[in-house]
């Protein structure tokens, strides 16, 4: 079963990827691992705070490890806030619009 997946090309893993986060194995696993974290953000808990998880975060990335897809040691439960944190690439892209918008703000002065 899992020789499947490594023995294939990258197209398709990126489309098994949407399928991926639909199956039955993937949705079980993470409830499971929304329990053992008691549906507490991980991160927040470790500077004691309380956030409810929203997310169950791959911390070597699905794309990258699709073997550790399902390994528990992989998985954390995270809250959107920390969620962003962990996946810089996506605050690069949000700094890169705001930098787009300052400048469009400074030409009008
Ligand atoms: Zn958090
Ligand atoms: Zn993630």
């Amino acid at each position: 079963m899992g020789n499947t997946l490594l023995s294939s090309g990258n197209k398709y893993l990126k489309r098994y990827d949407k399928k991926f986060y639909k199956s039955s194995s993937w949705l079980s696993k993470r409830k499971e691992i929304l329990d053992r974290d008691n549906n507490e953000c991980q991160m927040c808990k470790e500077k004691r705070r309380y956030s409810a998880a929203q997310v169950v975060h791959h911390i070597l990335h699905y794309q990258d490890y699709p073997e550790l897809a399902l390994t528990d040691s992989n998985l954390i439960s995270l809250c959107g806030v920390c969620h962003n944190i962990v996946h810089p690439e996506k605050i690069e892209r949000m700094k890169n619009k705001n930098q787009k918008n300052r400048i469009v703000n400074e030409e009008r002065w």
